[in-house]
Parts: C-alpha cells; structure tokens; sequence
C-alpha cells in the first residue's frame, strides 16, 4: 500500500516538494492557511541555486523567465562601499509570480491542494511534513517590502547598509523592482503602513534612498511587513518534520533562503519516496532527513551567522569594502 504525504504550508518549500513527490505517482495533500497570487516579504533574488536542483524537484519551467543579475553595489549609509561583479547571477522574479505558478503546477500535477487551511503541527504523525515557514518567536526583526518602479540604480542589484539594517533593491518583471529590507526593530519610529519603509531608511542613514523611494511609483497592494521571528536553526518541535524557514532561517542578505527551501524539499524528496513506498518506517525517515538538512546547511548557517552583525558594525566597514566575493559567496551558499 502507498502511503499519502500531508504537506502543511504551500511556500517555496512547500510547493516544490509536492510537486516533486506527484511527479513520482504519490498521492498528496498540501494545506495552505494563505491563498494566491499574494505579496511577501521577500528581497526575491534566488541566489545559489543550482539547475540540477529545478530539474530533480520539475520545476525549471516556473523561472525560466527570472531576470539573470550580475552586477552588485553596495552602500553604506549613503556612501558607495563597493561595486562587484557576481561570478553567477542571482535569479529574480517576484513571490506574487513565482508562488502562483508553483501553485498552478501543484494542482495541474494532482496535489490535493487546500487554500486558507491553517493546520496545527502533529508530533508523531507519519507521513506529515511542516514547510509553515518562519516560526512566530519573539524577535528582534522586522521585514519591509514594497514594488517600485520610477527609481535609478547603479547597478542591477542594490544593497544599502546602516547600523539599523540593510535594504536590497533588486529588479522584477514588467518594470518593477523589490525594495526589501531587514532592520532591527526601533520603537521610536511612530508611523505604520507603507511609511515604515522609508522610515526605517532614514533612521539607518539610508536618507537619499528614503527620498527615492518616496519619490517613486509604488504598486499598489504590494507592501507588505512581517516581524516576530528569530535567525537562523529554528527550536526543533519534537516528532516533526520541518523544512525550509521551519527548520532555519538563513540571514537574508545571503539571498539563499529561497534555494535553502527548495534545496531542503530536494533533500527530502528520496526519503518520502521510500517512506510513502513502505520501505522506511516513518521515525527513521525523519532522523535520515534531519540528519542530511543539518549536514547541507551547517556551514552557510555558521558563515552567515558569523558575518551578519559585521553589515551592522560601522568597524567593519573597512573589511566590507575590501572583503574579496567569491569566498564569502561560497561560504553562505
Ligand atoms: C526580509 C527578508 C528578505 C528576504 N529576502 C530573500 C531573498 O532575497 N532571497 C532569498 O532567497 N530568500 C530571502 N528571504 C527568505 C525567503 O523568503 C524564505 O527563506 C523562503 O520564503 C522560505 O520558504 P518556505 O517555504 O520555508 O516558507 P514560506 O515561503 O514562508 O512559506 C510558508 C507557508 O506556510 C503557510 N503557513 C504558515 N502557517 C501555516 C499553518 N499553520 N497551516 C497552513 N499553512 C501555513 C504560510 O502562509 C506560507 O505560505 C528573505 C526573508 C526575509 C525575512
């Protein structure tokens, strides 16, 4: 007998991985407590993912389209830091798109896919996989997103830096781009909404692009905010299987959050193949997964967790301006 995958939370990790296992004839559900097309904080350049990684979960097609971005500067405050040139692009493409289509693919693949479900995690329970992203914990964080457009780059990919956080400004489809930022939350900044964006800019010394941004085209219904999350592994939720941002929230100006997702459902896949074909009891295939995810991702974690509070340190400055790319690319990937 096959046994059925639950699948709870329809994010990138989420997706993929039951788009990969229908692919492999089994059946599966997948509750979503969201629905589709929605906005999402998300700086959305996918940065280190492999083709091998699309191919293996049969998903390729969602970005063949994503804008290929090389070239990188970087500022701090409002002074340029460095400019560089990226030795392979970062993929772009917005979540509003990118989410959509893999929704589209999930239900045209067969996935018994439930919109505005919100399910509970169910310790012990066989064949039940936790992709519900960023555990709500106490943070120190707070997320800003918005689509622009009217607003002049120096180069494709944009990062501004402060002692308060970093915003990125990446390009998108039809003309937009992504102004996403991480910033520590300060309770001294009163506004809310969409202001918040700018307002963060300011009080991180980013105050040319805070008027840049307020100056530009905003589209509407994309802002969007999120806080109440903490960094990197997450607290393990005892007889759960959890991926992506519920296993471990990579730091976001590594831009790999999103590959870590599809790269954490691409780990798993094998297991609950031979799980769901009653070759691997269910405890077992929870400890091989676990097993491999801290395998895959302990180094970039460590790398990450170590350089993230240098972008913040106005001494370090003069290590981010000379710091050569390539190993510390090759370090959070
Ligand atoms: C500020 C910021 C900027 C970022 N920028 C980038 C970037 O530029 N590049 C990059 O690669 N990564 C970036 N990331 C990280 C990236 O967004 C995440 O790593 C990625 O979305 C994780 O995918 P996931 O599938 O694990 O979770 P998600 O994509 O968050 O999906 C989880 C899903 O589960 C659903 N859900 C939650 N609870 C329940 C429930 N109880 N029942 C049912 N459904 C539920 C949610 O609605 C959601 O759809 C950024 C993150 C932040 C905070």
């Amino acid at each position: 007998m096959t046994e059925s995958i639950t699948i709870i939370g329809g994010g990138l990790s989420g997706l993929s991985l039951a788009i990969a296992l229908r692919n492999h004839g089994l059946p599966v559900t997948l509750h979503e407590a969201g629905s589709y097309p929605r906005h999402r904080v998300c700086g959305e350049f996918i940065s280190g993912i492999s083709p091998d990684t699309l191919e293996r979960l049969g998903i390729s097609e969602t970005l063949t389209d994503a804008l290929p971005h090389r070239s990188l500067s970087w500022f701090s405050g409002n002074r340029p830091l460095r400019r560089n040139t990226l030795s392979e692009p970062a993929l772009a493409i917005s979540r509003h798109l990118l989410d959509d289509r893999l929704q589209q693919m999930a239900i045209r693949s067969g996935v018994d896919l439930q919109t505005r479900s919100r399910m509970k995690p169910q310790p012990g329970a066989p064949g039940l996989v936790w992709a519900a992203g960023r555990r709500p914990v106490k943070g120190n964080w707070i997320g800003l997103k918005a689509h622009i457009r009217g607003i002049t780059t120096t180069a494709e990919l944009e990062m501004h830096s402060g002692p308060g956080g970093y915003l990125g400004i990446t390009p998108i489809e039809d003309g937009w781009s992504n102004a996403c930022g991480l910033f520590k939350i300060d309770s001294s900044i009163k506004t809310k909404h969409a202001a918040l964006l700018p307002a963060y800019l300011e009080g991180n010394g980013n105050t040319d692009l805070a008027q840049r941004i307020r100056d530009a085209e905003w589209k509407e219904g994309s802002f969007t905010a999120v806080a109440g999350f903490g960094l990197g592994l997450q607290e393990p939720m005892p007889g759960v299987l959890a991926l992506g941002d519920s296993h471990a929230i990579i730091p976001p100006f590594t831009g790999n959050g999103m590959t870590m997702a599809f790269q954490s459902a691409e780990i798993a896949l094998p297991h609950l193949i031979a799980f769901a074909e009653g070759k691997t009891p269910w405890p077992d295939t929870c400890k091989a997964i676990q097993t491999s995810l801290h395998k895959a991702f302990r180094k970039r974690l460590t790398a990450a967790k170590l350089i993230h509070p240098l972008l913040f340190h106005p001494a370090a400055l003069p290590i981010l301006s000379h710091a050569p790319m390539k190993p510390i690319l090759h370090l959070i990937r």
